[in-house]
């Protein structure tokens, strides 16, 4: 049984096209934007959502999250359904987590089980970046298969020995060579795994958080950015360095540019917090790979952002419960890393972007929606609004009353948790269907998001 999807027409609105703002009004069908016009030439009988004082942006995507896994020995705090509450009240319509294969498994079987996590519990569309970690012949078939089915990225990490997933820089040459011939783009986790293991972890005092920053320095994730760029430069392949945290590392993707395909993202909690946060206990809350750098770099980073060094802001949302988190310890090495980010993305970086960089909401969908839409190759079936594309919309002001940031619904703790925004989500669709009305979920029992590229 399919149930027709609802027609409505977004009138009275400023419409974000591609192009830039325009006083336009959208006829939505099918889940898709059907008509650009007047509204005066669309039907009469189909309802109106007036957008009268609202901006209307293409869904906002998080190109990073990790969601219903268990990472490092231990479950994350957030589902697909908590973590896309979230996320969809804040804007952002679609999600790109990450699917690892699991030893002595098949990446095929990996998948079913992400995607069985997804179907009936998301109120976001959900793509996945793929980790395969065996390279057979019948292996090489499946991820074929999946690149024919939609899939567009795979993940790779220079570290991670002990959990099996580290690539050596000859291994991962290899690997860049055979996804370029596949079209297919290849995200990097980059920190030396040399650099790591030769850090001076001995001589730290482990029981506190600060000791993170020596045990995890900048100069591994130079160094690696570094070496990736090279490769990247050297097989032609496409490139995307995930969660940047140093201004060196983001300088060399800027110098490379001109020779590779490159791309990279930082997370809004290295533009937004430094290590100063670390300092005694309440800092391992904060703890995160790679870590918080220290006010130099972060205010470096955030020049480098401004300058469009950086094509997209995603989350590396990685949320502990707050147990996990502060569990008493005397060795910081067995705090759980990672931290909430899918709530804050969108009022953050809105903030860094027009408040502070006084740029426009078409910088901000360049960053939040459209190139992370490219960088996954469904673009322009998201990050757009144009006859055809997915009716993911937000309807939206920043002169709303300021309501606190929160960047998970879990009891994770909450790294911003004295900011607010203004930023008021009047309405957002998913394919046509309207999830959030006046900051609200709709239909909080009816989670229809869906998986990209089911199999
Ligand atoms: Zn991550």
């Amino acid at each position: 049984l399919t149930v027709p999807k609802p027609k409505s027409i977004i009138a009275n609105g400023t419409v974000y096209l591609d192009h830039g703002p325009e006083p336009v009004d959208l006829l939505i069908a099918n889940g898709e934007i059907a008509e650009i016009g007047k509204r005066s030439s669309f039907p009469s009988d189909i309802p109106v959502v007036d957008a009268t004082g609202f901006v209307v942006l293409p869904g906002m995507i998080d190109f990073h999250v990790h969601l219903d896994d268990t990472i490092g020995g231990r479950y994350l705090a957030d589902t697909y359904l908590s973590g896309s509450k979230a996320a969809v009240l804040n804007g952002i319509t679609t999600l790109f987590s990450f699917v690892t294969q699991a030893q002595g498994s098949s990446l095929r079987q990996a998948v079913a089980v992400a995607q069985s996590k997804v179907c009936g519990k998301s109120y976001c569309d959900v793509g996945f970046h793929l980790t395969p970690i065996t390279f057979s012949d019948g292996d090489w078939d499946d991820i074929q298969s999946f690149i024919g089915g939609g899939y567009r990225t795979f993940k790779f990490y220079t570290t991670y020995k002990a959990a099996g997933l580290y690539q050596s820089y000859a291994a991962l040459r290899e690997l860049l060579k055979r996804f370029e011939k596949l079209n297919a783009r290849v995200l990097v986790h980059c920190e030396d795994e040399m650099i790591l293991a030769a850090s001076p972890s001995q001589s730290q005092n482990v029981s506190d958080p600060i000791s993170h920053t020596f045990i995890r320095p900048p100069a591994a994730e130079i160094e690696a950015i570094y070496q990736v760029a090279k490769l990247a430069s050297e097989t032609g392949a496409r490139v995307h360095i995930v969660h940047v945290s140093t201004a060196s590392g983001a300088r060399i993707i800027q110098e490379k540019r001109s020779e590779a395909d490159l791309s990279c993202e930082t997370a809004p909690h290295y533009l937004w917090l430094n290590d100063s946060v670390l300092h005694g206990q309440p800092g391992q809350r904060y703890l995160c790979s790679p870590p918080l750098r220290d006010e130099q770099n972060r205010s470096e980073l955030e020049m480098l952002a401004a300058d469009g060094a950086i094509d997209i802001f995603a989350t590396d949302h990685c949320a502990f419960s707050a147990a996990d988190k502060n569990e008493s310890t005397t060795d910081i090495r067995n705090v759980p890393n990672g931290i909430a980010g899918i709530g804050a993305l969108v009022p953050l970086m809105h903030e860094l972007i027009m408040t502070q960089q006084h740029t426009d909401w078409s910088e901000l969908v360049l960053r939040l929606s459209k190139r992370p839409a490219e960088l996954a190759g469904v673009y322009p079936r998201k990050g757009s609004i144009r006859i055809g594309a997915d009716a993911d919309l937000v309807l939206l002001s920043d002169t709303g009353a300021a309501r606190p940031i929160r960047s998970s619904y879990s009891d994770s703790p909450e790294p911003y948790p004295k900011r607010t925004t203004t930023l008021d989500m009047r309405y957002v669709f998913v394919r046509g269907e309207l999830i959030v009305k006046d900051n609200q979920l709709v239909q909080p029992e009816r989670p229809t998001g869906q998986v990209l590229w089911p199999i």
